[in-house]
C-alpha cells in the first residue's frame, strides 16, 4: 500500500486523477489527516462509502506502531516499530510555553560518532517521509495539543536522507500539511559537505533553521570523534557555513557535545572561538554536556569546567548557551532509549 503521509498535495491529486476521481478529493483527505487528526478513511464522512473502501485498500495512513512510551517531567519518549520490524524513537520535549518534537530520520546511522548510542548499529536504512511525518502525527495525538517546533535531531543523519527529509519538511511547512512556521523547523546535521552545499541552493531547506555538530575545533580530533567525516572537512564546512544564505536575524547553531577530558579544555574553547573569528554574529553555540550511556566509555564534564568553556566563548563575542539534554530520566540523548531497550531484552534472553 502507498503511505499517504509520503505524498505531497500534488502527488495525491495525481493519485486521485489516475483513479478517475476529481483532484479536489486530495484536499478533502489532507484536511482530515493534517487538520483534524483523523487517520481512518471510514471516518471521512464527506467521501462516498465506496471511495472510502477503495482508499483503505490502496493507501495507508499510519504504518508506525507505538510500542513503548516513557514519560518524565520534561519529556516523553516514544518507541515505534516500523513495518519491517525495526525500532525507532521520537522525543517530545516540554518547553516553558510550547512543545518540541525531536524526530528520527534513519534507522541507525553511518556517521559513527564515538559518543552516540545510535552509531552502535551502523546504518540500517533511511526512514521514508511518511515515517517521519507519522512520528509527528502520533506524538501530537498523544500530546493532545499542537506541537509547534520540530527538530530533526533524533536517530540518523538527516542530510544523508536528503530527499525524504526534504519531502517531510515540505509536508510540515505547507498550508495543506502540518502548516508549521519555517522558523520552527530545524535540521541538525553532523556537517556532510555535499548535501550542505545542496541545501544552500535549495529554496525550501535553506529557509528553515540549520544546526551543525562541531564537537571539536581540531580537524584530526573531530574526524576521530565523527569517523565518517574526512580530515579537511572542518575547513570546508566552515567555508560553507560562513557563506550559507541566511535570512535577517537568523543564526546558524553550532552544537558542541562536551565530553570530559576529550574536548572540554581551555584550548578547545579558544580554538573554537578562533574558528568563528570575524563571523561571531552569524553563529550561536549550544554546549551540550554529554549524557552518559552505560554502553559507552565517556563522562560528563563538571559544571565548573562547562562554565569556564562557556565564558571563554562569551568573552570573545560568541553567544553561547548550555543545553542540558532534556529527558535524562528517559535516557535522553540520541539513540539511548532504543539502546537501553535492547540491553534489557538481551539480558532477559
Ligand atoms: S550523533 Fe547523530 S550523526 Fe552522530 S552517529 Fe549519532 S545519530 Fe549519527
Amino acid at each position: 500500500m502507498t503511505p499517504l503521509t509520503s505524498l505531497s498535495r500534488e502527488q495525491l491529486r495525481d493519485f486521485f486523477i489516475s483513479t478517475g476521481e476529481k483532484p479536489f478529493r486530495a484536499d478533502q483527505v489532507l484536511r482530515w489527516v493534517y487538520k483534524k487528526g483523523v487517520f481512518d478513511f471510514q471516518s471521512m464522512t464527506d467521501l462516498s462509502v465506496e471511495l472510502r473502501i477503495r482508499l483503505s485498500e490502496t493507501l495507508s495512513i499510519l504504518e508506525l506502531e507505538p510500542i513503548q512510551k516513557v514519560k518524565a517531567s520534561d519529556s516523553t519518549k516514544f518507541l515505534f516499530k516500523t513495518c519491517d520490524g525495526h525500532v525507532i524513537e521520537t522525543v517530545l520535549i516540554k518547553e516553558r510555553d510550547h512543545l518540541t518534537l525531536c524526530v528520527s530520520t534513519q534507522i541507525g546511522c553511518a556517521v559513527g560518532c564515538r559518543f552516540c548510542a545510535t552509531a552502535l548499529d551502523g546504518l540500517i536504512r533511511n526512514l521514508t517521509a511518511g515515517e517521519i511525518i507519522q512520528q509527528y502525527l502520533i506524538a501530537q495525538g498523544e500530546a493532545g495539543e499542537r506541537i509547534r517546533n520540530v527538530v530533526f535531531m533524533g536517530m540518523g543523519e538527516p542530510l544523508a536522507n536528503y530527499d525524504n527529509v526534504r519531502k517531510a519538511v515540505e509536508i510540515m511547512v505547507s498550508p495543506w500539511g502540518l502548516d508549521l512556521s519555517r522558523r520552527r523547523v530545524t535540521v541538525s546535521t553532523s556537517g556532510l559537505i555535499a548535501p550542505l552545499r545542496k541545501m544552500a541552493r535549495d529554496p525550501l531547506l535553506r529557509d528553515i533553521n540549520l544546526a551543525v555538530s562541531i564537537n571539536s575545533p581540531f580537524e584530526e580530533e573531530r574526524s576521530e570523534l565523527m569517523p565518517l567525516l574526512k580530515r579537511g572537512s572542518l575547513k570546508e564546512l566552515m567555508k560553507i557555513l560562513k557563506s550559507f544564505p541566511l535570512r535577517p536575524y537568523r543564526k546558524i547553531t553550532l552544537e558542541y557535545v562536551l565530553i570530559s577530558g576529550i574536548n572540554d579544555s581551555l584550548s578547545h574553547a579558544i580554538a573554537l572561538a578562533k574558528l568563528l573569528k570575524g563571523f561571531e554574529k552569524r553563529f550561536k553555540v549550544n554546549l551540550i554536556p554529554y549524557n552518559p550511556d552505560p554502553n559507552l566509555p565517556f563522562e560528563r564534564p563538571s559544571l565548573e569546567r562547562i562554565m569556564v568553556f562557556q565564558s571563554q566563548l562569551w568573552k570573545r563575542g560568541i553567544s553561547t548557551f548550555v543545553r542540558f539534554s532534556k529527558g535524562q530520566e528517559t535516557f535522553g540523548a540520541c539513540g539511548q532509549l532504543r539502546a537501553k531497550r535492547y540491553v534489557l531484552k538481551s539480558q532477559a534472553v
